[in-house]
């Protein structure tokens, strides 16, 4: 219980600081710090050669707007515009973002306008030739080892150590199948080999995640990444998906309100009324997933249900999904869901005191509690495949067993690549 809602504070507070650093550091600089001497390279241009100015796009700010600043007139930005279409929307410029300013003699008209959508990306507008040309950076990727041991959640303690939090929910995707992370306890311990990407020394993000471990009340997860042309996915120590047929829960971030319970006292209507489904709580707007593949059999309201969906998984198996705010976008009776997919969204219509999700599994027509089921496995590894994957398998097993259980982040190799999109 204490997990959901700590991991649901620092995804809020994630949030805001990605926010705040947006409207933050609106403001133009001339870069007077250059050294007048000797190369200077960036973008491919020595701007010691330049005269540079480096700001960020204001609210509101379009090219037009920056390029007649800098002495550049109407037709050349339209036609500047036109000439990047196929490369660059130039309405794509987003506030926040930097760009740069060059011009190589007095008369203070820019030669070129550099933008930078993201760390790996820049478009070069040279205005004279009134070319656009986009360029990805060089993507270095740093092989690395991180763990630790839990001390309220896996999210505060991987944050605690500057973890990202790409890795805190990549993690928690390869291991959600057999982790129950609303139950983890202080003391259980996580590892994680995975890559960083680096663009000129800076760190722009978490790349894969190659292999998880978790260790849970004496028992031993891994989660080993696989992936060729018939396999891509996450695979325990004997070739097994990790993913299961029916996801754990509905809704992420989530905490149990309220289980199966044939005897249970009605909230609202105040009487012993049994409750055949497991209710989680979320807050209004939270997204509700398909549980598993299946066929929406019902996307309706009733006074009791409120608005509801009820899916069709195979001849045994059936989910239904109560008291949503409203259904995602093209849900509606006949059409087909995969798992994960989004079917609608928490609230409290029907017979609701607050907004959660009552989320009920059917059995042959019989309404069962699915905390208790032993759920149908997925389709094991070809038989053909697995001395392949035992290879793999324990390369990275070896690995995971070699990091020190004590926090430690260690870079481990790097190898260069170039990335493409
Ligand atoms: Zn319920």
């Amino acid at each position: 219980m204490r997990f959901g809602i700590l991991m649901t504070s620092a995804l809020i507070l994630l949030i805001t600081v990605s926010s705040s650093t947006k409207h933050r550091d609106v403001h133009i600089e001339a870069l007077s710090e250059l050294p007048l001497s000797g190369k200077n390279e960036k973008f491919g241009f020595n701007l010691n050669d330049y005269h540079v100015v480096k700001a960020t796009i204001q609210p509101n700010q379009f090219l037009a707007d920056i390029l007649l600043q800098h002495k550049v007139d109407y037709q050349t930005v339209a036609e500047l515009a036109e000439q990047a279409k196929p490369v660059f929307n130039v309405r794509s410029l987003r506030a926040g973002k930097p760009y740069y300013i060059l011009n190589s003699d007095t008369t203070d008209r820019a030669d070129y306008f550099i933008y930078e959508p993201n760390a790996i990306s820049y478009v070069v507008y040279d205005i004279r030739s009134k070319h656009v040309v986009m360029t990805d950076r060089q993507i270095n990727r740093v092989q690395k080892t991180a763990s630790g041991t839990i001390s309220s959640s896996l999210w505060k303690t991987m944050m605690d150590q500057n973890l990202d939090y790409e890795l805190a929910a990549k993690m928690e995707d390869a291991l959600a199948w057999s982790v129950d992370f609303h139950h983890i306890q202080q003391g259980d311990l996580f590892k994680a080999y995975y890559e960083e990407l680096y663009v000129d020394d800076k760190r722009v993000g978490v790349g894969e995640l190659h292999a998880a471990y978790f260790r849970n009340s004496n028992n031993d997860y891994y989660a080993l990444k696989y992936t060729n042309h018939k396999y891509d996915g996450f695979y325990d120590l004997e070739g097994r998906p990790m993913k299961k047929v029916f996801l754990k829960a509905p809704v992420q971030y989530s905490r149990i309100s309220s289980r199966y319970n044939l005897s249970r006292f009605h909230p609202v209507l105040r009487r012993v009324k049994a409750h055949l489904g497991t209710d989680y709580a979320a807050p209004y707007g939270t997204p509700i997933y398909a549980v598993a593949n299946g066929v929406v059999t019902n996307a309706a309201y009733t006074k009791g249900n409120g608005n509801y969906v009820k899916i069709k998984h195979d001849k045994t198996y059936e989910t239904q999904y109560l008291h949503m705010q409203g259904f995602a976008k093209g849900i509606s009776s006949g059409v087909q869901v995969k798992q994960g997919q989004v079917i609608g969204y928490v609230g409290s219509t029907g017979l609701a005191t607050g907004p959660h999700v009552c989320f009920r599994f059917w059995k042959n027509g019989k309404q069962v509690n699915h905390l208790g089921l032993n759920l149908p496995e997925p389709d094991p590894m070809a038989k053909e495949e697995l001395p392949n994957y035992f290879i793999t398998r324990d390369s990275l097993k070896s690995i995971l067993d070699q990091i020190d259980q004590v926090p430690v982040i260690k870079d481990q190799l790097v190898e260069e690549e170039d990335i493409t999109s």
